[in-house]
């Protein structure tokens, strides 16, 4: 459910046309609704309120915008990051260092320190090298350092190969087999408070099956650490879950995920930690393009759009689908490709498509783009950086301004001796 719908024969995010920001800012533009974020907020904390102690980080890599990161740090979500760039702009956006859980593989020395200084709430880590690291880091700043295992559970999350982090041959957590024994002794160096375990298999997951699996092992290893008499209190079941892309598209809900959690997890006893990114984000942008022209040739019409794949990179990237609508459409449909200028077949948004007929100058989107579509912008053909816009009732506003080629040149130099 999002709150981009038609009025009056225009497409509004919340109540704004997307013809008066496509005025007033230009295209591309990526405009985000503040009231879809705070519904899918709530919607996926209430799905969890069958579980004591939850906390819930928002995954930033999935929408970094400071203002994005703002609204939830105001429903009470804390943040999943995976650098020290992400760090400071959840802390920049509000969200208490202790509602931070930093993950990823490669956590710097720098980055390491910078986030046992700012007393974020809990270390992922990726493996027995990078804790025994941190111990020494955080023994030498004198303040011991919140930490999770992040496990590998070896179960195929059945997502696109790029987008899956569970299985055995991939470079996330330590091998299920000698977590164990990893937890062990990280556990015992000074420096370290290690208190959980974390799992986290893939994103864009639709079936619940593998996830299942996955926490079921977690709750098993979990029993085993016990046992040996290895405290363990939080559980960081990590993110993952699924938007529909295209309407009509039956996925798993929040509520599905709630209760397949709940029958898992119930008797745990531990804090439970989410890492939700694209639920949240997903379907809470879309990305505005202007048609540049449309060009007939011997198959079907391509209609060039001003977004690339610069703009918006998961159809190059993972052969994503992404819905596209005219923002004030005829009524009328035709069969067309949509594409890119860039130069690069891969900038390509959709083959063969029944789509809301077009011509030079009308306005589009691509839906659901919130999530993983502005961060992962560049200026590839010295395009400029794409803006962000976000809606809120009838107020708009530009959360993020276009950077122009112009700006990107002033940045480089030509050395004196090239003459
Ligand atoms: C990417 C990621 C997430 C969020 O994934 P979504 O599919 O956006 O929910 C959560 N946790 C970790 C460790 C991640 O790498």
């Amino acid at each position: 459910m999002d709150y981009f719908a038609y009025a009056n024969g225009t497409l509004n995010a919340e109540d704004v046309p997307l013809t008066a920001i496509a005025d007033a800012v230009g295209t591309p533009v990526y405009v985000y609704s503040r009231a879809t974020l705070e519904r899918h907020a709530q919607v996926f904390r209430q799905a969890l309120s069958a579980l004591p102690n939850v906390h819930i980080a928002f995954a930033v890599k999935s929408n970094p915008n400071l203002a994005v990161l703002r609204v939830l740090a105001k429903q009470g979500y804390g943040a999943d990051v995976v650098s020290e760039g992400e760090m400071n702009r959840a802390l920049a956006a509000g969200i208490k260092p202790q509602d931070i859980v930093f993950s990823g593989v490669g956590k710097t020395r720098t980055e390491m320190i910078a986030a046992v200084r700012a007393g974020i709430g809990q270390f992922n880590l990726e493996s027995e090298e990078e804790g025994i690291e941190l111990a020494e880091i955080a023994q030498a700043l004198r303040k011991p350092a919140p930490c999770a295992l992040r496990v590998n559970p070896d179960v195929d999350a059945r997502t696109h190969a790029k987008i899956s982090t569970g299985k055995a041959e991939n470079k996330f957590g330590v091998a299920y087999d000698s977590a164990a024994a990893i937890y062990a002794r990280l556990s015992a160096l000074p420096g370290l408070d290690v208190r959980g375990l974390a799992v986290h298999i893939g994103s864009q997951i639709t079936d619940l099956e593998p996830s299942r699996e996955a926490f079921v092992k977690m709750g098993a290893l979990m029993e085993l650490l016990r046992g040996q008499g290895h405290i363990v209190t939080h559980m960081d079941l990590g993110g993952g879950l699924g938007v529909p892309y295209k309407a009509g598209d039956a996925l798993p809900t929040p509520e599905d995920y709630g209760r397949m959690v709940a029958d898992v997890a119930k008797d745990w006893d531990v804090t439970l930690m989410f890492e939700p990114g694209r639920v949240i984000s997903g379907n809470s942008g879309v990305l505005v393009t202007e048609v540049v022209r449309v060009k007939r040739g011997s198959g079907h019409p391509w209609v060039i759009v001003d977004a690339a794949m610069n703009d918006l990179a998961r159809p190059a990237m993972y052969d994503a689908w992404h819905d596209f609508a005219a923002v004030r459409p005829t009524g009328e449909t035709f069969v067309a490709n949509i594409a890119g200028p860039i130069c690069e077949s891969s900038d390509t948004f959709a083959r063969e498509r029944e789509i809301d007929v077009v011509q030079r100058g009308d306005l589009a989107v691509f839906r659901t783009a919130g999530a993983y579509g502005a961060t992962m912008a560049n200026t590839y053909n010295s395009r400029a950086l794409v803006p962000e816009v976000m809606a809120d009732g009838d107020k708009w506003a530009l959360v993020a301004s276009r950077i122009d080629p112009a700006t990107i040149l002033e940045i480089e130099q030509v050395p004196d001796w090239l003459g």
